[in-house]
């Protein structure tokens, strides 16, 4: 396949220090450099990446002498909260699911499991000092699973202990599988003030969904679209995969057409790991069915060729928004942000992570719950909250979160502002770091002049291989072999 022009972005002055969007420059994108880049890399959801994290069992029991740091204690001074509420059951088995989830057909665990993660909700009352609440996330898992009077029982339940927000000026979301989604649960989650729901697509061909367990037909998505529009939800996203089992370029071609009619306006691309090692369901795919890395680039190349001449905007890490959505104006004007959920436009100064596997976050570091029921239901009767590991954070992880989030947001460095941060050189400072971007420098995926490293429209989608060049724990001996291969 030919190369292809990415850039979407007007032509700007990549010294000038306004300058909130890429060059245009360097907008080509090759199936060469897709290979050259499309090794195992961590996705930067955090800083440090999950798979650094401790065992907090010392700093909690130290909890009541206050003798250790704990990143939870920032929780005091924040001034708004995120929460996320992991929800981890489904009905059936998708065979690519890399997700924590439990497939039963026994709704009374999805039940007594919500009375464990209000009961957690609980344990941070007092912590988080009633902080505004500016975006509720369900995911999970299958947030639908719960049936409406559950489902209002955990929101209103989370009413009574965190300062939920109303309005359109919140972002309230939760992830839906359409196969499973009634109109009334639509109407539940709207008189909840959601106002964001994002569906798990996946492709449209049928032989694809065979593959994969998941059938679930255009028709569907439709009248879901259209019911969630009618109900006032502003925005709609739809998650795609590339690189199923039995894809080939004609057929994602023909999915990519689909939803384009459906016109969501948000798209999430994402690349499928086929690590059948390391997730037992994806042992249920056949490996002859997986596509040749060179069919994943062609596909890479093909969905987003597709989708930007139908007007997306390619906003980097897989994600795509029509012009007019928000996203796309917050990343137009460099407000945009990025969290566990991908990106947002309303970073609150912590994350409150519920349910078993959550993550959260403060000014200090990260904490993740046990991932097993047993282990969280277990942690839950007996403490009152189910943190298992995290990050307490050192000056220099703070200063590399910053740099990494102000690369994958802003596509953009201020080498004077991080100066000002350090209160030393940049060039000295991450002198290693710097070598490190030479050759993603020569392949034009960034440029660097002396006020700004920016990323070019190339670079835009090698974001996880230059974020990498900062991440002083990765260079320190990691495998890059446990991390996902960005193609
Ligand atoms: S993909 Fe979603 S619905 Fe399917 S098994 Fe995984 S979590 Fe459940």
């Amino acid at each position: 396949m030919a190369a292809i022009s990415i850039g979407n972005s007007a032509s700007r002055d990549a010294s000038s220090s306004n300058n909130v969007l890429p060059p245009s420059a360097g907008g080509e994108l090759s199936p060469e450099l897709l290979a050259r880049y499309a090794g195992p890399c961590p996705r930067y959801t955090s800083y440090p990446t999950a798979d650094r994290f401790k065992d907090l069992g010392a700093a909690r029991a130290g909890s009541d002498a206050g003798s250790e740091p704990k990143p939870w204690d920032a929780l005091q001074d924040i001034q708004n909260l995120s929460l996320y509420v992991h929800i981890p059951f489904c009905r059936s088995l998708c065979y690519f699911c890399a997700c924590n989830k439990v497939i039963t057909q026994q709704y009374g665990l999805a039940s007594s499991y919500l009375d464990r993660v209000l009961s957690e909700a609980q344990w941070y009352r007092q912590k988080t000092a009633r902080a505004p609440v500016t975006q509720l996330h369900l995911g999970g898992g299958t947030p639908t699973y719960l049936n409406d009077g559950d489902l209002t029982r955990l929101v209103k339940g989370l009413g009574e202990i965190f300062a939920l927000s109303s309005g359109d000026d919140v972002e309230y979301s939760v992830e839906a599988d359409p196969r499973v989604l009634e109109l009334e649960t639509l109407d539940t989650l709207r008189e909840l003030g959601f106002n964001r729901l994002s569906m798990g697509i996946q492709d449209f061909n049928p032989e694809v969904q065979r593959a994969i367990n998941r059938i679930c037909s255009p028709k569907q998505v439709r009248a879901l679209t259209e019911a969630a529009r009618e109900r006032g939800f502003g925005s709609i996203s739809y998650d795609l995969i590339y690189g199923l089992p039995g894809q080939d370029v004609a057929s994602l071609e023909r999915t990519i057409d689909t939803v384009v009619g459906l016109a969501p306006d948000r798209i999430a691309l994402y690349h499928y790991a086929h690590l059948p090692h390391r997730f037992k369901a994806q042992r249920l795919i056949s490996s002859d069915l997986i596509p040749p890395p060179q069919a994943k680039i062609d596909m890479q190349l093909a969905a987003t060729k597709r989708l930007t001449e139908a007007g997306y905007r390619f906003l980097g890490m897989d994600h795509f928004a029509r012009p007019e959505d928000p996203l796309s104006r917050a990343a137009e004007s460099g407000n945009l942000a990025r969290n566990f959920q991908g990106y947002t436009l309303m970073p609150a100064d912590a994350l409150v992570g519920l349910g078993a596997s959550a993550i959260s976050y403060s000014r200090d570091g990260y904490w993740q719950n046990h991932h097993g029921q047993k282990e969280y239901a277990t942690a839950i009767a007996e403490r009152g909250e189910a943190i298992w590991r995290g990050w307490q954070m050192d000056s220099d992880d703070r200063e590399r979160q910053w740099l990494i989030m102000e690369l994958m947001c802003h596509l953009r460095l201020d080498k004077r502002e991080a100066e000002r941060r350090l209160g030393a050189p940049f060039a000295k400072y991450f002198a290693e770091d710097l070598l490190r971007l030479e050759p993603l420098k020569a392949d034009g995926l960034l440029l660097e002049t002396p006020e700004n490293l920016v990323v070019t429209d190339r670079g835009r989608w090698f974001l996880r291989n230059i974020a990498a060049a900062f991440d002083r724990h990765l260079h320190l001996g990691a495998s890059a072999a446990q991390y996902s291969r960005v193609l």
